[in-house]
């Protein structure tokens, strides 16, 4: 079993290259945000969705051939909704809030979803406890959906916390499988905003530092692939290549998978005390997440 830390975009588009018994996913939830009135998981959504086949993989958000009769009438009615949520999406998450308002835990209402929608994978949010993470910038703090839906990422940062994150425990399930996994892989997502919470757990930090991590990187030459990951890195005074990525990893990561391009930074980042692999990690079709997934099995059973 690979446990695999996730956000809600690179990583999922990696979750199809595995066999949905041979892993478990856990997700970020520090951008979980009440929008009226019901609780937006949106890395957890996105797994989900990836998971059971319904994901809108062209903006790694919602489900595909969704429609937005609900938010178009809120808008008629003169009410911004700063998502854009469509009608099944917005179902799910209602269904959600629902069962949050009666008192279950995050965790309980994504494993009833998940067996609803005949998901295999185990899938965890990090955490059941309220954990947020805030952006400074020259704007203000900002929520992590206001500094990149609202300011598109426009702005300088500063610094990046995760409010709560001190009190928060860590799901049962969720770091039992960590620590029963045969290694664990950190996903090529965003190490500040998606990643970064995750691993900022104590809990899951004293694990990952005893277990086999393979990690893969979000970033391909100077920067990443898509979103506001450079900007976050740099405003928090990491590169934005995959050697920053590696230092932000460096007390627990064992292997490190760059693109093939990238083979350039490998001695800076083996210096860091890292094995580092190159491998095609654009992940822009079916064949390369197969690939790609295949390559981190085999590093992963033969790494430190
Ligand atoms: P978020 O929760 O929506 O911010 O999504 P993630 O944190 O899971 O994913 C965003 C990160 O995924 C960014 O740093 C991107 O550079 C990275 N990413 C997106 N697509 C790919 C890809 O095809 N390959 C790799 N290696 N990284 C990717």
């Amino acid at each position: 079993m690979i446990c695999i830390l996730s956000g809600g975009t690179g990583t999922p588009k990696l979750l199809g290259g595995f066999d949905p018994g041979d892993i478990c996913v856990i997700v970020n939830t520090a951008e979980d945000v009440s929008v009226s009135g019901i609780y937006v998981s949106p890395d957890v959504d996105t797994v989900v969705y990836t998971l059971a086949g319904l994901v809108d993989d062209t903006k790694w958000y919602g489900q595909k051939n969704d429609t937005y009769h609900c938010y178009d009438m809120m808008c008629a009615l003169g009410h911004t909704e700063v998502l854009r949520i469509g009608d099944k999406d917005r179902g799910l998450k209602l269904f959600r809030t629902v069962y949050l308002n009666q008192g279950m835990p995050l965790s309980a209402v994504t494993t009833v979803i998940l067996e609803q929608l005949a998901v295999k994978t185990p899938v965890f949010p990090m955490t059941d406890d309220e954990v947020t993470t805030l952006i400074s910038t020259d704007e203000g703090e900002l929520l992590f959906h206001q500094f990149w839906i609202e300011k598109r990422a426009a702005v300088t940062v500063t610094r990046v916390t995760y409010r709560g994150i001190e009190q928060a425990r860590a799901v049962p399930g969720a770091l039992k499988c960590m620590q029963d996994s045969d290694f664990v892989l950190v996903g090529p997502s965003n190490p500040i905003t998606s990643i970064g919470p995750i691993i900022a757990m104590k809990e899951y930090r004293r694990v990952l530092r005893e277990k086999v991590v393979v990690g893969i990187s979000p970033t391909i030459g100077i920067g990443p692939v898509s979103g506001p990951t450079g900007v976050l890195m740099q405003g928090m005074g990491y590169r934005t290549d995959c050697v920053g990525v590696a230092t932000l990893y460096q007390d627990f990561l064992d292997t490190f998978i760059i693109h093939s391009s990238d083979a350039h930074f490998s001695k800076e980042i083996e210096s860091l005390g890292i094995t580092v692999h190159t491998h095609d990690i654009l992940l822009d079709s079916p064949q390369k997440k197969e690939s790609l997934a295949t390559y981190v099995k085999e590093v992963g059973a033969y790494s430190p």
